[in-house]
């Protein structure tokens, strides 16, 4: 590929502005420049609107080889089980599950990805050219030998810094001890590094935390971690927001169950990110997601899929097609902006701006008349993505596109 090529498109949408019939030049992977018309040497991609890249802000590739779901619907913790039960049994897929992983991301239209690892993977698994993202550690453990073991994990994680971007991920309250996040949150203020942590997730964790007691403490039981001194003093999770709160960039994943006085600090703190992961928060059947009010009070809200372990697919364009059906008092454009701009701010990488962002799209192709905005009907059921392209770069093509451009 030339460090230059021009593409026409019907229409572009970065930030809150829509152009339509512009031709945008790329040059040494960002955009060089926008203008009216097509020109003479550029590509057509036909009826399409190419918008900021998608940002699934939350996802463990590790679980891509799953063709279903592991089952919801009973208790939360039985879930928990069957997925350590899984990674138990299936100790050797993961290095070709995170290349499938990847590789569907590209297919739906993510150009970014929080990943979050925990065992058996290498930076050889993300050398892929075009791979954007951060990797998270996940670390967790309740006895202090594990608390210092799983740091100096995070540590030696950290400090290694070549290849892709990385953060740390103290995993969950329910199985991290509060020293192990309070070690996590130093590496990450000492390294710049961001940190993701599960938070609020589900009633039975608000349950642990307060009282000591429920499903968690049974399945801690079961697996011959449970403490006697654990979860003795009542704790919430404003005491885990207030802690991440320290760190130079956080993301706060799930916060199903975050209480009001929650959502006003969460919406105060400009370095924290609420991760929302639409259809995994369905399949539990959760009480209604406080995303909207975070949004209201002035917080920041980002998107991601989870892993396969809980959602039929990886596709972050599907996430907004089923917010798009299901909450029809949310503008298309909104929608966008979480499924983009907030996942990349999310993640730390440089926002999207018209002259030196690097170029990160997605295709959209429409399926309805292009005479009107798109903006209505952007991630309606029957668009599709078809094309990613990172720092430029395609990535990933629809078949008939990659035969348009190759011909050109
Ligand atoms: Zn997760």
């Amino acid at each position: 590929m030339n460090d230059t090529q021009s593409y026409h498109v019907e229409w572009l949408i970065i930030g809150d502005e829509s152009q339509s019939n512009v031709t945008v030049r790329m040059s040494d992977g960002c955009v060089a420049s926008i203008e009216p018309g097509r020109t003479a040497d550029s590509i057509e991609l036909g009826p399409v609107a190419m918008v900021e890249g998608l940002v699934n802000a939350h996802t463990h590739l590790e679980f891509s080889s799953l063709n279903h779901p592991i089952p919801t619907t009973g208790q939360f913790t039985d879930w928990i089980r069957n997925v350590v039960k899984y990674r138990r049994e299936n100790p050797g897929l993961t290095s070709a599950a995170i290349g499938t992983g990847i590789m569907e991301s590209w297919q739906s239209g993510t150009t970014i990805l929080g990943e979050i690892s925990t065992v058996g993977w290498s930076s050889a698994n993300y050398a892929k050219p075009g791979f954007k993202g951060v990797v998270f550690q996940e670390v967790l453990g309740l006895h202090p030998e594990r608390i210092r073991q799983q740091t100096e994990l995070a540590r030696s994680h950290i400090t290694d810094t070549e290849g892709e971007a990385r953060g740390i991920s103290p995993h969950a309250p329910y199985s991290t001890h509060l020293d192990l996040v309070r070690e996590s949150v130093e590496i990450a203020k000492l390294t710049n590094c961001p940190l993701a942590m599960h938070l609020a997730e589900t009633k039975a964790e608000l349950e642990l935390l307060c009282q000591g007691s429920g499903e968690f403490r049974e399945m801690l039981i079961d697996f011959g971690v449970w403490r006697d001194d654990l979860f003795q003093s009542p704790l919430k999770p404003l005491d885990y927001l207030e802690l991440l709160s320290n760190a130079p960039c956080s993301l706060v994943i799930h916060g199903n169950y975050l209480d009001e006085r929650e959502l006003k600090f969460l919406a105060s703190q400009p370095q924290m990110t609420l991760v929302y992961c639409p259809r995994t928060h369905a399949a539990f059947g959760h009480s209604e997601h406080p995303w909207r009010r975070l949004i209201d009070l002035g917080g920041r809200v980002a998107i991601g899929t989870d892993s396969r372990a809980s959602n039929p697919d990886l596709s972050l364009f599907a996430e907004l097609q089923f917010l798009a059906a299901s909450r029809t008092d949310v503008t298309h454009l909104d929608l966008l902006r979480l499924g983009s701009r907030n996942g990349r701010i999310a993640l730390s990488f440089k926002p999207h701006s018209e002259n030196e962002a690097p170029a990160d799209f997605t295709l959209i192709q429409l399926a309805d008349s292009v005479q009107r905005s798109p903006q209505p009907e952007l991630f309606g059921p029957t668009n599709r993505v078809c094309g990613t392209m990172v720092n430029g770069r395609w990535v990933w093509l629809a078949p008939d596109l990659a035969t348009q451009i190759l011909s050109h």
